[in-house]
């Protein structure tokens, strides 16, 4: 059930006991407005129960969620805040929605939209920015993945002027192509105007991907997808960005989207303060199994991922970011406090969220209290600036 956001009482400190993702031992967190002004130790018997707490989850990567599709052609202010409402009880305080390529008067409405849900008092902490998933990426078929050809187009920097005006300039991340012509001037130009640059479905050369990461690209979106089954095993566009240092990639780490040994392997590269998981859910996460229609194409959602049932190929990812933190404990054997940091500070650190991401004095008291039982996180409580926003049944 989700909690009353009364603004009035909740002034005086209010305190939180279980375990601290960081060490996995007893403490009492206390917040006082949305601050965190103390962190005390406690003994193991001072506990009622063996949950642990994180700060939030913040996912730079999601399409939709409870059946919200923030491309879709009908979105509504009221969807944005129940989509959010929804990501919530997943443990996700903080998100970037995510739209795709799409007809660019379509880019224009819904962002003005996510721009306008924004203002909501209710919801506004929870998205500090957008992120734009094309229209200036590959054209080809794997590289550009779900994308619909017809929209994809070559950067153009005015367009997106207008697409960010519309926007109510909060579009933060933009994923882009960095083969595409124009693309090295429009990535030096957004990262002058504050937009965090990913390079993503795209199928560049080494000394492309070099000249983007030169001219300031710091991520790669959802590494080794977005890319076509059949590469050159030498020449391809993982090998370079895996050895980029100064790029930071993103993974769907859902356990479906990439092998343990991607992940693996990716993980021993990067490490964990060069890697952040996304979900890049699809609007159809977070609702019942069963077969959805979405256009002309008919969609299955399994308990795990989203699948074209005709082509029997993946249409998409169906789960929160919460399950990528278990998935990452479990192919990689890192700590709970390492997953959490690849889910929570590291995207804050990168978008410069400084008030998010860790549980440190003065910090935002974003707050998700779970169990973690075999590698799979249950939110019992999430809180957003010391508030109570989700509480499990
Ligand atoms: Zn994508």
């Amino acid at each position: 059930m989700f909690a009353n956001l009364d603004t009035a009482n909740y002034s005086e400190t209010d305190s939180l006991k279980g375990l601290l993702y960081f060490d996995e031992a007893p403490v009492s967190i206390d917040f006082a407005n949305d601050k965190i002004v103390g962190i005390n130790r406690l003994e193991k018997q001072d506990l009622d129960n063996d949950l642990y707490i994180a700060p939030g989850l913040i996912d730079i990567q999601i399409n939709g969620y409870m059946g919200v599709d923030f491309s879709g052609p009908n979105l509504t202010v009221e969807d944005v805040e129940k989509a959010t409402v929804a990501l919530w009880a997943a443990g996700v305080t903080s998100y970037f929605p995510t739209i795709i390529t799409s007809d660019i008067d379509r880019l224009k409405k819904n962002f003005a939209i996510l721009a306008k849900a924004r203002e909501n008092p209710r919801i506004k902490q929870s998205i500090p920015g957008f992120h734009l998933e094309g229209p200036y990426i590959s054209p080809f078929p794997g590289f550009r993945g779900a994308h619909l050809e017809k929209y994809i187009k070559k950067p153009d920097w005015e367009e997106f002027q207008e697409i960010q005006k519309a926007a109510g300039n909060g579009i933060k991340l933009i994923t882009i192509a960095p083969e595409l012509d124009g693309a090295i001037p429009f990535i030096k130009k957004c990262v002058a105007s504050g937009v965090v640059v990913a390079l993503g479905h795209h199928n560049g050369t080494a000394r492309e991907i070099e000249l983007a990461v030169d001219a300031g690209a710091k991520i790669a979106t959802h590494l080794g997808n977005g890319c076509a089954n059949q590469i050159n095993r030498h020449y391809n566009p993982i090998w370079p960005q895996l050895s980029e240092d100064r790029l930071v990639p993103s993974i769907i780490a859902d356990g479906f989207h990439l092998t343990k040994e991607e992940v693996r392997s990716f993980y021993k590269v990067k490490g964990v303060d060069k890697t952040i998981l996304v979900s890049d859910a699809l609007d159809l996460a977070g609702l019942p199994p069963g077969e959805y229609i979405r256009g002309e194409r008919t969609l299955e959602l399994t308990p795990n991922v989203v699948k074209l049932p005709k082509e029997n190929v993946l249409a998409g990812a169906a789960s929160p970011i919460s399950k990528c933190v278990g998935v990452m404990m479990d192919f990689t054997q890192c700590s709970l406090k390492n997953a959490i940091t690849m889910a929570s500070t590291n995207p804050a650190q990168m978008f410069n969220l400084k008030d998010l991401g860790e549980i440190s004095l003065g910090k935002r008291a974003d707050f998700i209290v779970f169990s973690m039982v075999d590698n799979k996180m249950e939110i019992k409580k999430t809180y957003i600036a010391g508030k109570l926003v989700y509480a499990q049944e």
